[in-house]
């Protein structure tokens, strides 16, 4: 289950450096004329020791990159590759943004501060090394329904609003610019690995294993460490590629270089929410062959770890990697009973009367006679909450057969309890809102709605909480 903000004191950490000069480049970040705060997660802050900075202090730090105490000197442009739509690109790596600092919370638990749209770098490529604004509220507001929806994800730290002029093709330009900040556990990509396979660094390879054995999972290295990672990895990718179901979320992007060793949700993009349960539905206007389809997610996550199997193939024998790599499709099955089962507020029982219950469930939503937040919001706890316009279709013969089953489980005590449950309309986050939001800022820099909005995904995310999930 996703950690909760705990206040904690500043706890600085430098374990990036153990890696090496080979994984990273010192750079320097773009210097602004402007900064105008538009978000700051003080809750986070609080979390890693940085909610007492003021104003100045926030600039200072999330803008101007003053280093923290005690951890990193200089801002670290991570290296790596990875495979984009399924074809390998050895020229990726940090082209706009950076390893800022580390730090550890209340747990002992490393945590990045990474940014975006932080200026070039030698992987900048053709890139300006900027994030649009509009980029910015996106992720923004992303990472936020995630976390209320309990995905591992990334969380937005900070973001202002750095007053340049940018030219995009997929925006109407001049595009107003910002920078982000993202604190989340790791920035290590399955293209990290990636990168070193082909360069067929194995001595390297093995620092990194070892790294990410106890840097994100507490275990000590050995001669089988790469196999043990995997198997780690697999899991909390199974985890990861639930969670997105379970949340309606697609991504958009999954390419082996937005998938972290940990399997946390980060970078996003042309994400979208699905209205319906729509294995078709895709986020990404470029995604014209549906690659990363709500639908194929779990495949596509499944073929990242697959490569990255391959990268470690480097300092492992394959027969040990395959065993991690098959285990994948009931790694999934599982995480998302347990993931849907949470969103409904109820209890799981057997795995064989449990999966016949989802696969019920998911015919049900796969008619897209009622939208999958609808569905979550009227059905919390296994119980019908009130008057929903999806009552005709609740009368279905269908559906009355999933009532059944899902009165039978017993709800998360307090499942239902929050008042948001008491509502007329779920939260949701789907594009006309997301776009609606974004046009009040543009067009009069109005801020209410995306501040509203905010304020409602976290009401909604404590009322998921409440219940346990
Ligand atoms: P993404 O699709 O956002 O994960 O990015 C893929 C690659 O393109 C990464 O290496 C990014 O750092 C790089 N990139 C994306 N946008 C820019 C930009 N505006 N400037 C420089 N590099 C960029
Ligand atoms: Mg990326």
């Amino acid at each position: 289950m996703p950690r909760r903000p705990q206040p904690s004191s500043y706890a600085p950490a430098t374990a990036i450096l153990a890696l090496g000069d080979a994984f990273y480049d010192p750079v320097q970040p773009a210097r602004f004329r402007q900064a105008i705060l538009r978000f700051r997660n003080q809750a986070w802050a609080e979390a890693v020791g940085l909610g007492g900075l003021d104003a100045a202090g926030w600039i200072q730090h999330f803008v101007r990159f003053a280093p923290l105490p005690g951890t990193l000197p200089q801002p670290l442009a991570l290296r790596y590759h990875g495979h984009q739509f399924r074809v390998y690109n050895p020229e990726l790596g940090d082209g706009r943004g950076f390893l800022f600092a580390q730090l550890r919370d209340g747990d002992g638990r490393l945590l990045d501060l990474g940014t975006k749209g932080s200026g070039r770098t030698p992987y900048s490529r053709f890139g300006d090394g900027r994030l649009t604004l509009k980029g910015g509220v996106r992720e923004v507001l992303a990472s936020e329904m995630l976390e209320a929806l309990g995905v591992e994800t990334s969380k937005s730290f900070s973001l202002v609003e750095t007053g340049e002029a940018l030219e995009r093709n997929d925006e109407p330009s001049p595009a107003r610019s910002a920078l982000l900040v993202r604190l989340q556990h790791s920035h290590i990509r399955i293209g990290t690995f990636q990168r070193l396979a082909f360069l067929q660094q194995a001595e390297e390879m093995r620092t990194l294993v070892d790294y990410c054995l106890r840097e994100y999972y507490r275990e000590q290295s050995g001669e089988d460490g790469a196999p043990r990672l995997l198997a780690l990895v697999a899991d909390a990718a199974a985890r990861l590629a639930a969670a997105y179901v379970a949340a309606g979320f697609v991504h958009g992007v999954l390419n082996s270089d937005n998938v972290t060793v940990t399997g946390e949700s980060f970078d996003y993009g042309p994400w979208r929410f699905t209205p319906y349960w729509d294995g078709d539905f895709t986020a990404a206007y470029f995604d014209q062959a549906g690659l990363y389809a709500f639908g194929r997610q779990p495949e596509a996550i499944h073929w990242n770890l697959v490569q990255l199997a391959k990268a470690l193939t480097l300092i492992a024998p394959a027969e040990d990697l395959t065993q991690a790599i098959e285990r994948f499709p009931a790694l999934f099955q599982s995480a998302l009973v347990a993931a849907v089962f949470a969103r409904l507020g109820i209890r799981q029982t057997e795995p064989e009367r449990d999966t016949i219950f989802l696969v019920k469930l998911e015919n049900i939503l796969g008619r897209k006679e009622v939208a999958i937040d609808r569905f979550f919001f009227d059905w919390r706890g296994g119980r019908r909450r009130g008057r929903s316009p999806a009552d005709p279709f609740y009368r279905s013969e269908a559906m009355q057969d999933l009532i059944r089953d899902m009165r039978a489980y017993d709800a998360v005590p307090g499942a239902a309890r929050h008042s948001y449950w008491e509502e007329d309309e779920p939260c949701s986050m789907l594009i006309n809102e997301v776009e609606a939001i974004w046009r009040r800022i543009d067009d009069a820099d109005d801020w209410s709605g995306f501040e509203t909005k905010i304020a409602k995904v976290r009401r909604m995310g404590e009322a998921m909480r409440s219940g346990g999930a």
